[in-house]
């Protein structure tokens, strides 16, 4: 996502404190941008290379690339009976299942047993037979979990999950904890479409862009000010390619295994990013009307979703009139 940096400056005495801003690219394969205001500059680079240390981490745990990661192993092993994880994986895949309830299915985690099937760089995709073979291993509830013995079991072979669709809201949300915890209450983290801000640009709203997908890079449909919120936007634009005037691309409706393809763009804001990315993938799969329904009903979300035809519709908080959102 592209937003406007407003770089300032400011001398206190001595000291010369001043936003410090950071984009790095190759951790989860997606560019993480960090932006903190500190009196120390030197130190604010160090609370950077805290934030993606911690990243690092994650993208070490959750990805399915790597084979040593521990959702890899995971598929490897939790087919054949209760496997220990360690906290944070039960954490997070508890929160998915949350989200597969919210969303009615729609967001799953175990799109992968088909996703697995899709190379999008190399414009693979699997045929109709690959699909229904593989099909009846996609359902959440596949995935059983045991909070007792922190343990994850399928219940059956060809299952497969894969965080893609909230592990970077989730390590948005733990770049913010380690700033938090260093004591910044003014910061921006991002990774690709999800981005989390604490606190204001001194008494000003942080300003985020959110992209119009029907025309290239850098042309936005709306600029949102954020205090403390997190946004995430989900479009067919981020990974895709197409065959005789179809688009395939990487949000997967779980029900059919095909792409989900209900939207150009959906985009959530909400008090925190592991929250707004696990309910952006929802407007593919089921449509404008009925994710708006289900956005609208959750108090501490808004959303904007652009429809098939270009056209935008807002959720009732952001509509001309509506109260302060809840966040
Ligand atoms: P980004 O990866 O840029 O944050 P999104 O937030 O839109 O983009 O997430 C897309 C990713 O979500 C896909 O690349 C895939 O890993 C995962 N995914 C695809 N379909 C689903 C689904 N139905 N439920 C949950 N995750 C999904
Ligand atoms: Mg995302």
């Amino acid at each position: 996502m592209k937003w406007s940096l407003c770089a300032a400056l400011i001398c206190t005495g001595s000291a010369r404190a001043e936003w410090v801003h950071r984009d790095t690219d190759g951790i989860m394969g997606t560019r993480i941008t960090v932006e903190l205001w500190d009196e120390d500059p030197a130190k604010g680079q160090q609370a950077i290379d805290a934030v993606l240390e911690e990243m690092r981490h994650i993208d070490e745990t959750m990805s399915t690339y790597k084979p040593t990661s521990e959702v890899s192993q995971v598929n490897d092993k939790a087919a054949d009976g209760p496997m220990h994880i360690t906290k944070e994986l039960f954490d997070l895949l508890t929160q998915a299942a949350r989200y597969s309830e919210i969303t009615d299915g729609a967001f799953d985690i175990t799109y992968a047993s088909v996703g697995y099937l899709y190379d999008f760089r190399k414009h693979v995709r699997p045929d109709d037979a690959q699909i229904a073979k593989a099909l009846p291993a996609v359902n959440f509830r596949h995935v059983i979990l045991d909070p007792q013995n922190q343990t994850v079991r399928f219940s059956q072979k060809g299952v497969r999950i894969d965080l893609g669709g909230i592990a970077k809201g989730y390590s948005v949300d733990c770049g913010i904890d380690v700033l938090k915890k260093l004591g910044y209450s003014r910061a921006f983290v991002s990774a690709g479409g999800d981005s989390r801000i604490i606190g204001d640009r001194f008494g000003k709203p942080w300003i985020v862009g959110v992209r119009d997908p029907t025309k290239g890079e850098g042309n936005v449909i709306a600029r949102i000010p954020l205090v403390d919120a997190a946004i995430s936007t989900s479009g067919d634009y981020e990974r895709f390619f197409e065959e005789q005037g179809v688009r395939y691309h990487h949000i997967i409706d779980p029900h059919t295994g095909h792409s989900a393809s209900k939207v150009r763009s959906a985009t959530v804001i909400g008090p925190y990013a592991t929250r707004t990315d696990g309910l952006s993938k929802t407007a593919f799969v089921l449509g404008p009307d009925k994710a708006m329904e289900i956005y609208n009903r959750l108090d501490d979300i808004d959303a904007i979703i652009v429809k098939l035809d270009g056209s935008v519709i807002y959720s009732k908080g952001m509509q001309r009139g509506a109260p302060a959102a809840a966040h």
